[in-house]
């Protein structure tokens, strides 16, 4: 596949060249027909294949042509990942119509954070406590998400948040995306994957 080639939309395709995204990576070519498609996704990719921009992408589309806010989530372990995760999803989102992201992470002050979640926010990049917070003040409402996207799945469970993601996902529909991305897949990731994701299509960068 191309960039060119997946029917984004004329700004978007502005913005992967601008970014200079010329040619997907192979996890690219890989995860983004199948996340068009809306099937779930079992990723094996690292920091450093494209992986963020494989599932941003998807997200993007498909929170594109939703009115009701927020359509998606994205789970990672760390402030730093979510910070860089929000930095690529602004670079591809720039011009386009009612495309907002909120980060909701831990270390730094929640009354900002919760602030901007009234400001019709598309996109959600969040760490697992921070978020949970969140949801039981009922400062964010997770009922119109449809596309979920756990990155490094296996950095997740080594930090003890596999309960906090599995309790933050009994809050969004059950029909919903979901996309799995994990540097390794161990036993215990193939048991998350089993448990969170519907006939997932396997990848390998
Ligand atoms: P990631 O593996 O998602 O952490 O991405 C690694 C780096 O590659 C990031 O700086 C991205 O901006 C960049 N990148 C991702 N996809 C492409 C692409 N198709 N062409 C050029 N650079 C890319």
């Amino acid at each position: 596949i191309d960039f060119e080639h997946c029917g984004f939309p004329e700004t978007l395709n502005f913005n992967l060249k601008t970014a200079g995204y010329e040619v997907p990576t192979p996890i690219q070519m890989q995860m983004i027909p199948a996340g068009l498609l809306g099937r779930d996704l079992l990723a094996s990719a690292d920091t450093g294949s494209g992986k963020t921009a494989a599932f941003l992408l998807p997200v993007i589309t498909r929170a594109l042509v939703q009115s009701k806010a927020p359509s998606a989530l994205i789970l990672t372990p760390t402030r730093e990942l979510a910070i860089q995760i929000e930095h690529q999803a602004k670079q591809l989102m720039g011009g386009l119509p009612r495309m907002r992201t909120a980060l909701l992470v831990g270390g730094l002050p929640a009354p900002p954070q919760r602030h901007r979640l009234r400001q019709h926010i598309q996109v959600i990049i969040a760490t697992p406590g921070r978020l949970l917070d969140m949801m039981k003040q009922s400062s964010v409402e997770l009922g119109n998400v449809k596309i979920v996207v756990v990155d490094e799945a296996d950095t997740m469970l080594k930090m003890g948040f596999q309960q906090q993601v599995l309790d933050i996902l009994e809050n969004v529909p059950q029909d919903c995306q979901t996309i799995l991305v994990s540097a390794t897949i161990p036993a215990r990731i193939e048991q998350l994957a089993s448990r969170l994701l519907h006939d997932p299509v396997r990848v390998i960068a």
